[in-house]
């Protein structure tokens, strides 16, 4: 069976970011999954195997940035020649993806949210209003896949590792890493990969009036989004803004509390799975796309969905 490359991108504690496990579940369609690791991999080969790694590549921890990480790739794809390459469509997949496209001379999909066991790719584009399938017609399929596109499925290996190293130009080198701080974090999932978001808009009306957000949001696990408008009004940071100018989530629950669904918030959140809304206008767009809809007041509705909620979990 053919081997498909899949590009490990690690959290910020050093584990696996949840993504990559879901590129080991779709590579497992278009062929056997290789993955390829930086820095140390003793603490991940395991579940990389769990997810269906048939071997573990490992380079080293590039003191650099994402400039080595595609020269071992692209070496790994001169040498291995695997049938497919998959990539997160992160902030350091993307770049990864776009250096390795240019070093290959080979086509590039990048968002994609599904990929069929051809190499197709699915998109949503213009702002969630259309659906697109592509190819790759240079090369081989190079596709970055935007985080919760697929819910991971374990399949079981026992995967060989094996040490890669690849000759890295000048050019590879001129941006250093000098320093690392680490972000300061509550206890809630990262945006992009919470698999619950609850967003609140202009409607939750202030900064103290997101408590109640966050609420619903720390009883469900979930991370917590916000509309421009809310963050523009300093009703929330702006690191939380879901959007076209924002972050792009796609998780299996989204909560949009006092969002009226402009289609720039929409093109941050459509593709979710399932979207809930809770809004006192009913004409309001976002109804347009909620699987699920109460027309109301969210000082009335939130309060008693918070009560529910916490009756069911006991
Ligand atoms: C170039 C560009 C990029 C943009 N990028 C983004 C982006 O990334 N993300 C983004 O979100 N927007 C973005 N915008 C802004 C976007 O056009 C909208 O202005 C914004 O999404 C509106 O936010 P909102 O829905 O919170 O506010 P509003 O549109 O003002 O809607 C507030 C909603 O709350 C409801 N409401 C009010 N009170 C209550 C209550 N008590 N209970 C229940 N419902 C209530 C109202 O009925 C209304 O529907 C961008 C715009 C431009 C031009």
């Amino acid at each position: 069976m053919a081997e498909v490359l899949v590009v490990i991108e690690a959290s910020a504690t050093g584990g696996l970011k949840k993504v990559s496990l879901e590129l080991l579940t779709l590579a497992r369609e278009l062929g056997e999954p290789s993955a390829v690791v930086f820095g140390p991999a003793d603490g991940v080969v395991e579940k990389l195997g769990e997810y269906g790694a048939q071997k573990v590549y490992q380079a080293d921890e590039p003191e650099f940035l994402v400039a080595p990480k595609a020269a071992v790739v692209a070496s790994l794809v001169r040498d291995r020649q695997p049938a497919a390459v998959l990539l997160p469509a992160t902030q350091e997949g993307k770049e990864i993806a776009g250096r390795l496209a240019v070093k290959l001379d080979n086509g590039l999909l990048i968002d994609a949210v599904g990929v069929a066991a051809d190499g197709t790719a699915t998109q949503v584009v213009f702002a969630g209003s259309t659906i697109v399938k592509s190819k790759v017609t240079k090369g081989i399929p190079l596709i970055a896949v935007r985080p919760n596109s697929v819910s991971p499925e374990p399949a079981p290996a026992t995967p060989a590792v094996e040490p890669v190293t690849a000759e890295l130009s000048d050019s590879d080198k001129l941006a250093r890493v000098t320093d690392r701080v680490a972000e300061q974090k509550g206890s809630r999932p990262e945006l992009t990969e919470a698999s619950i978001v609850v967003s609140g808009g202009r409607g939750v009306g202030s900064a103290e009036n997101f408590k109640l957000v966050e609420e619903v949001a720390d009883l469900l696990g979930a991370a917590v989004g916000a509309s421009r408008a809310a963050t523009d009004s300093g009703f929330y940071p702006h690191q939380f803004q879901v959007g076209q100018t924002g972050k792009t989530v796609s998780p299996q629950l989204y909560m949009a509390l006092g969002i009226s669904g402009a289609i720039q918030h929409r093109a941050g959140m459509q593709t979710s799975k399932t979207i809930v809304a809770v809004n006192k206008d009913a004409e309001a767009p976002i109804f347009e796309l909620a699987d699920f809809g109460v027309v109301g007041d969210l000082f009335k509705i939130v309060p008693q969905a918070i009560e529910e909620i916490r009756k069911r979990k006991g």
